[in-house]
């Protein structure tokens, strides 16, 4: 219900629909990415399960009230300390998932959008999907962390997953991995891995600046900037994948000439 309540919003009222025209827009795109992240999302929540189980039975470190903190300025702490440590597991998670053995069985269905909707943000093969949300569930087991905010920041984190993939680009900031980043991520591949920071992928060589057109209202959408970043993305793709058996929404395909 949250992907599909926030997609659908985001979609309307937050996403370009000048997306539908870029060059590497595919051929039904957005029944293709509801199609995987149906599929995705029941065999993830099945892998979930042993973690629910095993908190409800009262195994992890999850805590009742506020009052059963560690130490009352632990319920702010526990914020932010969970969004670095996730981050960081993710950013080498999703490093793995790139790794050539792994990229084309496991990680292809999410690099399928080069310029995703909103409703690609679930769309993963599902032992993707779970590797990369094995940090949120191993989180509690490792550090207290108190049962409303878990729920809190479970909602916070597929809001977040939505909107990188809404190409609003809002954030220039230095430190916080936002839609333009992931952007870069879905356009040129081997850059900011990170979730919600690029902390990591400043640190292990991987952050790739936005490219500054995206800031500006006249230039994001330019055939200028959509050139420029086909002309890259196709001798990228070729390095990752090999032949690009997408199938874009202006005709060309696998073993056709792009202009
Ligand atoms: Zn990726
Ligand atoms: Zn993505």
């Amino acid at each position: 219900m949250i992907y599909f309540v926030c997609a659908s919003l985001s979609y309307l009222f937050v996403f370009d629909h000048a997306t539908f025209q870029h060059p590497k827009y595919l051929k039904n795109q957005i029944v293709l990415e509801m199609r995987q992240a149906l599929f995705a999302m029941p065999i993830m929540a099945i892998f979930t399960v042993p973690f629910f189980a095993l908190e409800v039975n009262g195994y992890s470190k999850m805590y009742d009230t506020f009052a059963d903190a560690p130490f009352s300025a632990y319920n702010l702490l526990q914020v932010p300390l969970f969004l670095i440590f996730t981050d960081f597991f993710i950013y080498w998670i999703h490093r793995g998932l790139h790794h050539p053995r792994v990229y084309k069985h496991l990680h292809k269905p999410h690099h399928k959008w080069i310029m995703p909707t909103p409703f690609a943000s679930h769309a993963f093969h599902p032992v993707d999907g779970f590797a990369q949300s094995i940090p949120y569930h191993i989180f509690p087991f490792i550090f207290p962390l108190q049962k409303f905010a878990y729920i809190a920041l479970f909602v916070f984190i597929n809001i977040w997953t939505v909107m990188i993939h809404d190409g609003e680009y809002v954030s220039q900031s230095v430190i916080i991995n936002g839609a333009a980043c992931h952007t870069m991520h879905h356009l040129y591949f081997n850059y900011n891995y990170g979730q919600f920071t690029t902390i990591s992928d400043r640190i292990f060589g991987s952050y790739r600046k936005p490219n500054e057109e995206l800031f500006h209202k006249d230039t994001k959408m330019s055939n200028e900037e959509w050139t420029r970043q086909k002309k890259e993305m196709e001798t990228i793709v070729k390095e990752v994948e090999g032949d690009d058996d997408r199938g874009y929404s202006d005709g060309t395909a696998e073993g056709k000439k792009v202009q």
